[in-house]
C-alpha cells in the first residue's frame, strides 16, 4: 500500500477537530491561528530529538512518544506555564505504518491526558527525528525566569536525582543489576520522565528562579547562577538520591549521576527564605517530594559543594551534543 504524507496526517494525527475557544485554525491550513487571552502571555518551547543522539536506536515508538512530549513540557513547567497546544514534526527514513500507528496512538493519548491540542506539524523524509514545539499560557507577570535568584535564597529540587542516568547506563549495558523490579524502575525513569507541570504552576507564586534539569543539576543550576549573577553552596548530605541507587550502586556512581548526568527532568528552583512556610503549604497539593539542597551566595563566593561541611571539588562542567 502506498500512503502519502497527507494520508499519514489525516489517518494518524488529525484528531483534534473539536471546537476550542482558543484555536481559530488547527491542522489543515498553511498555519494554525490561536487566540491568546488578554491576561495571559504565550510561552513557546521547541526541542528536537535525533536518533542516536538524544535517544537510542533501540527505543520503541511508545517510549519515544513519551520522551518527546515530556522534554518539551518540562521546559514549559520550568517557566510556570500551563501547556495548551503543540506542533509535531516527524522526520523518518521511510514509511513504517506499524511504527507510525504505535507512535501516534500513544502520542495522541498523552496529549489528551495533558489537556493539550495538536495544532500542526510537518512530515518529512530523513534520519529519524522528532521536533515538538509546545505552547503554554502564563498569567501576565508570573513567569519563572533563570535570572531572579537573590543572595540568601534557598535552592530546592523536586523528586530525586540520578535515576534517569542509572537507567541509561542499564540500557546501554554499562552497568547491570539482577533485581528486575529495580531494573524496570530505573529504565522507566530514563524513558518516561514526568514533566513537573503542577509544581511549576505552584512555584509561580513564590520562586525567584527555576530551571528544569536536563543536562545535570550542576550544569543547570549553573545557568541560574550565571543569569542571576550569584554563587551557590550545595550540601551533598541533603541530596535526594533514591534508596534504589544508594543501596545498589557505589557512592561514586550515584554522586556522579545525581550531579553531572542529565535527563531527570526535575525542577531546580530558588525561593526567598521567608517563603519557606508558603512553599510547604503550597506543595501539599503535589505528591512529588522536594528538597532543600543549598543556598544562593554572593557571586564572588563561587560554586561550592560541601559534604559533612567539608568542600568537595566540583568537576568541570559542560555537556555538549556537538562533541
Ligand atoms: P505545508 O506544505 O503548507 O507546510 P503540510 O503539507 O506540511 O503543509 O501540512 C499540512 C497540514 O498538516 C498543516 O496544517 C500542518 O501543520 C499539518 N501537519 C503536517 N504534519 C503533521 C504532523 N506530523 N502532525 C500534525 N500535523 C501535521
Ligand atoms: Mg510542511
Amino acid at each position: 500500500m502506498i500512503i502519502n504524507e497527507f494520508e499519514i496526517i489525516n489517518n494518524y494525527f488529525n484528531h483534534f477537530k473539536k471546537k476550542d475557544k482558543y484555536i481559530m485554525k488547527g491542522i489543515g491550513d498553511d498555519c494554525a491561528i490561536l487566540k491568546i487571552p488578554k491576561n495571559k502571555f504565550l510561552s513557546v518551547s521547541t526541542d528536537t530529538l535525533v536518533e542516536g543522539i538524544h535517544f537510542l536506536k533501540t527505543i520503541n515508538p511508545i517510549d519515544l512518544s513519551y520522551k518527546a512530549l515530556a522534554v518539551n513540557l518540562s521546559d514549559l513547567a520550568a517557566m510556570g506555564a500551563d501547556p495548551k497546544w503543540l506542533t509535531l514534526s516527524i522526520t523518518m527514513p521511510y514509511i513504517n505504518l506499524k511504527w507510525i500507528k504505535y507512535f501516534s496512538k500513544n502520542f495522541i493519548k498523552l496529549i489528551y491526558k495533558n489537556k493539550m491540542k495538536l495544532i500542526g506539524g510537518d512530515t518529512t523524509k530523513g534520519p529519524l527525528s522528532i521536533t515538538i514545539s509546545a505552547y503554554g499560557l502564563i498569567p501576565k507577570g508570573k513567569a519563572l525566569f533563570r535570572n531572579g535568584a537573590k543572595v540568601g535564597d534557598l535552592i530546592y529540587v523536586t523528586g530525586t536525582l540520578g535515576n534517569s542516568a542509572a537507567g541509561l547506563e542499564l540500557l546501554t549495558k554499562k552497568i547491570s543489576i539482577t533485581d528486575k523490579k529495580i531494573y524496570n524502575f530505573l529504565i522507566k525513569k530514563h524513558l518516561r520522565p514526568v514533566p513537573r507541570i503542577l509544581q511549576g504552576k505552584i512555584l509561580r507564586n513564590i520562586a525567584t528562579s527555576a530551571i528544569d534539569i536536563s543536562d545535570g543539576l550542576i550544569m543547570d543550576l549553573n545557568h541560574i547562577l550565571n543569569a542571576s549573577k550569584c554563587g551557590a553552596t550545595l550540601n551533598l548530605d541533603n541530596f535526594p538520591i533514591s534508596k534504589k541507587l544508594k543501596n545498589n550502586f557505589f557512592k561514586k556512581k550515584w554522586i556522579n549521576w545525581a550531579l553531572y548526568c542529565g535527563e531527570d527532568y526535575e525542577l531546580c528552583f530558588t525561593i526567598p527564605k521567608k517563603q519557606k512556610k508558603k512553599l510547604d503549604e503550597l506543595m501539599k497539593f503535589s505528591d512529588v517530594p522536594y528538597t532543600h539542597i543549598g543556598n544562593i551566595t554572593p557571586f564572588k563566593k563561587g560554586y561550592q559543594l560541601l559534604e559533612f561541611k567539608k568542600p568537595i571539588k566540583l568537576k568541570k562542567i559542560g555537556f555538549n551534543h556537538f562533541f
